[in-house]
């Protein structure tokens, strides 16, 4: 080998040393034959020190079945087989230490295994090359995590954190569709708080504000899980209740009514009674439109107002 020869390969040995990225060479047997700086200061084991032993006892939480199953494919097929951080967060458990990241508790890793062949082309050792993504990953989870929450924003209410009304009339939409497409049935309920304005006029906006949450606050602790309720205007709130008939609705109605003319909201040094109104429509073949249905809810609710306030109309 020349002088030349030797340089380079001594060059090449130092930066694979000095890297930033991590370099583990297992032999068949899983015996650790030679790591680099990286992985020597990330895991706080010498290189010296873990020669020879398993891979599976210096890393205790490394997943055994996966781990073997991507060698075994390494070394069988002869190629390289690569894992993203998205779908296993790290092959080796390092804490972080990046101040500007210290939102992630462990090293994100890309990672890559190679099959080193000996001289007769037998897959003999298996390099598996360790990337710290962390930067990346926790950039990337902040990021879908504020999407989700812009989501999230969008289709809420900001007053009383109910659906607002158009993500609410989406809700309806699709149930609308659900229905005729499996032949089953559904309610719709609307309700409008009773002479709201002269709260308003007596407490102020912010009480008639507080009032409002108060009141969604009862509807969202009296439906089921599978109900949708929304706000749909001013004092006006919608429910979408799935796989429920008229009367089931007229019941369910019949009984929020009741709790919410009995509960008395504390305001301040203010108490505040309501009561509400409610119009309820079960679905019917011939609603063509979610407008169909929330005017058929709207006509009960206005009969219900017509005939005296607090009180449920079923069509
Ligand atoms: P009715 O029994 O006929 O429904 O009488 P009402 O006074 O409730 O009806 P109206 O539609 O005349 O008044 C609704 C009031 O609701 C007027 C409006 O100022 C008030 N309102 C609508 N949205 C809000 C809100 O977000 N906060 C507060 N505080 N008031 C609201
Ligand atoms: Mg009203
Ligand atoms: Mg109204």
């Amino acid at each position: 080998m020349s002088d030349q020869s030797l340089r380079d390969i001594h060059w090449m040995l130092e930066i694979l040393q000095t890297i930033d990225v991590g370099l583990v060479v297992i032999n068949i047997e899983y015996e650790i034959q030679n790591w680099n700086g990286f992985m020597e200061n990330h895991s706080g084991h010498r290189a010296q020190k873990v020669q020879n032993r398993n891979l599976f006892d210096v890393f205790p939480e490394l997943p055994h079945t996966w781990f073997c199953q991507k060698v075994d494919t390494v070394r069988e097929l002869n190629i390289r087989a690569f894992t993203t951080w998205e779908q296993r967060p790290y092959l080796f458990r390092f804490r972080t230490y990046h101040p500007i990241t210290s939102t992630a508790e462990y090293m994100y890793q890309n990672s890559m295994l190679y099959p080193l062949e000996n001289t007769s082309g037998e897959v003999e050792y298996i390099a598996i090359v360790i990337f710290d993504v962390t930067d990346v990953a926790t950039n990337k989870l902040a990021l879908q995590q504020a999407n989700s929450e812009l989501a999230r924003i969008s289709r809420t209410d900001a007053l009383t954190q109910l659906y607002n009304r158009g993500y609410w009339e989406e809700c309806l939409y699709r149930e609308l569709l659900r229905c005729r497409r499996h032949q089953h049935t559904a309610s719709l309920i609307l309700l409008d708080v009773d002479h709201f304005k002269p709260v308003n006029d007596t407490h102020g906006h912010t009480a008639g504000d507080a009032v409002l949450r108060h009141l969604s606050r009862t509807i969202r602790q009296n439906v089921r899980e599978t109900d949708i309720p929304g706000r749909y205007g001013g004092e006006e709130f919608g429910i979408i209740l799935p796989e429920t008939d008229s009367p089931k609705a007229f019941a369910f109605a019949e009984r929020l009514r009741g709790l919410i003319e009995e509960e008395a909201i504390q305001i301040g040094d203010n108490s505040v009674s309501i009561t509400v109104s409610f119009g309820v429509a079960e679905l019917e073949q011939n609603m063509q439109t979610i407008e169909d249905w929330i005017t058929r809810a709207d006509e009960a609710l206005y009969q219900s107002k017509q005939s005296g306030r607090n009180q449920v109309t079923a069509t």
